[in-house]
């Protein structure tokens, strides 16, 4: 049986030019430039000067809230500079500069194997939030806070998530089929970190061979089922996934918690292993360069603070109509100014895309054909949106749930008069939030006349 949510689009598939391939490693760069962001939340302190001797796996930048994780060095090497530096998706931020010696000389103290199950749910947090870990499906959600709900909301039911909707990507079925054990590892420990009985794989049915691995890898765990989810867009968002294996509807504005579940992105999983198993903090990532403008499309393992140049002359370069490069998918990615930015824990993608990738059509009147409104996975009616944004009726969006889009693009991918309904909600989101400043401001004023009187 194969399971599907609501919604979403049949998107045009270009997985073919690195599925199956083998993952490649990038040979040592010449520098590596880390940020001290790459998660949703408080960004790191630098604890390191410039001029610094380090070690592979040092921690270099330190969490300063609970929201925030630590960062460690991918090499060992010298600190050349701390430098404002382009990020991929925050458009520039300070990053830690290393000038690798080579070595590879890992920090002292690194354990070796550990077991998970003599550990309490207290160390594995702890291990988890000391290996810097974040999702790395996209969100950079502290892994550590995603699996610390509150008291009152146990959760029951853990999912990991394997479905890689993305049209382009490959990176996440490269480890599926070549890390299936670790990914199980890593879900036992989830599910002894939350206390959680229940748990689920999801892969798309456009990937029977990490369906196979994950289905033998996952016999050794009782009661866990390996769901195999319809190829469409973006059967990857959590609530996607949430109801079609589930069958369960999350409301706009809630976390899966709210419904005892917690979703997990399956190369997180294998790095939960690492960090809590082998005391290997998150240091490097696969990422797959691919798109029309690449010469040689691959899945490569590099190490965090690679930039997109050392990656693309890996990958034998780009042609000559090279027009744009995205970090990320097509649907989500975000369009990058500079070959000069670095990879950071989240970047599972570089798409090289030529003029013809990227041609777009005339925007045309709305048609009132509906294909946006079967398309929205979260049940909204995204033909309004653009005229929200006309009307600047910031009030009137907020009712509509604006503020439930996920930004998955679908709407738009359907849409045959190609209206800029993402631009809109990205727009009716900020109107919202400052109008709502504003109001919040104008009240706090009145409160403080009416204490002065
Ligand atoms: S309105 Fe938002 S959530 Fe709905 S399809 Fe469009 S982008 Fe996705
Ligand atoms: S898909 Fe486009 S044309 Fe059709 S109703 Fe939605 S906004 Fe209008």
């Amino acid at each position: 049986m194969i399971y599907h949510f609501q919604g979403g689009a049949k998107v045009a598939h270009h997985k073919h030019r690195t599925e199956g391939k083998p993952i490649e490693a990038l040979p040592m760069p010449s520098r590596l430039f880390v940020h001290i962001h790459q998660n949703m939340g408080a960004p790191s302190k630098p604890v390191v000067a410039v001029g610094d001797e380090i070690q592979k796996g040092q921690l270099i930048a330190e969490p300063t809230a609970f929201v925030s994780v630590p960062i460690h060095a991918p090499t060992s090497g010298k600190v050349v500079a701390i430098e404002t530096h382009p990020h991929p998706s925050m458009g520039k931020g300070t990053a830690i500069v290393i000038e690798p010696d080579g070595k590879e000389t890992w920090v002292k103290g690194k354990p070796e194997q550990l077991d998970f199950r003599a550990m309490t749910r207290d160390q594995i947090l702890t291990r988890i939030r000391d290996g810097g870990l974040v999702g790395l499906g996209g969100a950079t959600f502290p892994t550590h806070v995603k699996l610390t709900p509150p008291a009152n909301t146990p959760v029951r039911t853990v999912i990991l998530n394997g479905a890689e909707c993305e049209p382009y990507l490959t990176s996440d079925d490269a480890l599926m089929r070549t890390r299936a054990e670790d990914m199980v590892t890593g879900l036992e420990i989830i599910l002894k970190a939350l206390g959680a009985t229940e748990s689920y794989i999801g892969i798309e049915d456009n990937k029977p061979e990490a369906i196979a691995a994950l289905s033998q890898a996952a016999k050794r765990l009782q009661g866990c089922r390996v769901v195999v989810l319809r190829s469409r867009y973006p059967q990857g968002a959590e609530r996607s996934m949430i109801k079609a294996i589930l069958g369960k509807w999350l409301p706009g504005g809630k976390l899966p918690m709210a419904l005892g579940v917690v979703v997990q992105n399956v190369t997180t999983a294998a790095c939960i292993t690492d960090a809590v198993v082998r005391g290997i903090p998150l240091i490097e990532r696969v990422v797959t360069v691919t798109g029309s403008a690449v010469n040689q499309p691959k899945n490569v393992r590099v190490l965090v603070g690679t930039t997109w140049a050392d990656l693309l002359r890996f990958c034998g370069g780009t042609t000559s109509d090279l027009s744009r490069l995205v970090a990320g998918g097509p649907m989500m990615g975000v369009a990058q100014s500079s070959f000069d930015t670095p990879i950071v824990k989240a970047s599972g993608g570089l798409l090289a895309l030529s003029k013809r990738d990227i041609a777009v059509p005339p925007v045309g009147p709305c048609l009132r054909c509906g294909n946006c409104l079967e398309a929205c996975p979260m049940g909204l009616a995204p033909f309004a949106f653009p005229t929200y944004v006309r009307e600047r009726d910031w009030q009137g969006a907020k009712r509509a749930n604006a503020l439930h889009c996920v930004e998955c693009g679908s709407c738009e991918y359907s849409c045959p008069a190609n209206r800029p309904i993402v631009h809109s909600v990205r727009v009716l989101k900020k109107a919202i939030a400052e109008a709502d400043a504003k109001a919040k401001a104008a009240k706090m004023e009145t409160k403080a006349g009416v204490g002065a009187a």
